[in-house]
């Protein structure tokens, strides 16, 4: 059977986009749902946490917007992700806890906000979305990426809250921090991502808002399968 055929008797499944300030849940949501629904799980965070990556490891600034730009578009960022992982390449080499560190955390901002290295990275993550199929999280994906996406939500919690996450996960990585720390670095990089030039974090005025702040994962998760299959019986 060729592809032509498998599109043909195969329903694509929808779009689903998510956004919202770091700290909110966004990934390990997306990925639960993604593999409920046997979707796809496009992490786009990591592949702005890629090209930082990459500019800290050969020492080029963010400054130098052309050769940034050059390198996004060049760079090929793959995913093998199942409920419990989401590993992540970049030009084979397996750079997923690399991404992670509070020096890539600190400089990813002012990287992503590059006009030309978001141009690359969007047209990546639409090729990626072509299929269908598939849970999309990220700061843009509601706006920008996906504007006709089947299912648009945007993951809130209060900064405290999403503060007491982030030190949770930090310990579990061996990272020593505060939660002072913490709270400053989500509100300086929400404060980044949400006022800068091009395509800024923003609630797109068709997302569902979903509150995490007093909600667990298993609860998160099931209100966006919920809203998931109110879209397909439409
Ligand atoms: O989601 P995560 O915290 O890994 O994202 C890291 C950073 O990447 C964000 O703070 C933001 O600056 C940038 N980003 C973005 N657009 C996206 C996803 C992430 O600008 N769609």
């Amino acid at each position: 059977m060729n592809s032509e055929n498998i599109s043909d008797s195969q329903p694509k499944g929808i779009i689903i986009a998510i956004d919202g300030p770091a700290g909110a849940g966004k990934s390990t949501t997306a990925k639960i749902v993604a593999a409920r629904l046997g979707y796809q799980y496009l992490d786009t965070g990591a592949m702005y946490r890629a090209l930082t990556f990459y500019s800290l490891t050969n020492n080029i600034p963010a400054s130098e917007t052309e050769k940034l730009t050059q390198i996004a578009s060049d760079m090929i960022i793959e995913f093998e992700t199942t409920e419990e992982l989401n590993k992540v390449y970049l030009n084979s080499q397996d750079i997923t806890s690399e991404i992670r560190t509070p020096e890539v955390t600190r400089a990813v901002s002012e990287i992503s906000a590059i006009k030309g290295v978001r141009r690359a990275m969007v047209a990546k993550q639409r090729k990626i979305g072509k299929a269908g199929s598939i849970v999309a999280e990220g700061r843009d994906t509601t706006t920008i990426v996906f504007p006709d996406a089947e299912l648009k939500i945007y993951l809130d919690a209060s900064v405290e809250q999403r503060a007491e996450r982030r030190l949770l996960d930090m310990s579990k990585q061996g990272v020593n921090t505060t939660l002072k720390e913490q709270k400053d670095d989500l509100i300086r990089r929400d404060n980044f991502d949400s006022h800068r030039e091009h395509s800024p974090l923003t609630k797109s005025p068709d997302a569902m808002i979903v509150d995490t702040t007093r909600l667990t994962i298993e609860e998160q998760v099931d209100e966006i399968i919920s809203k998931v299959n109110s879209v397909i019986k439409k």
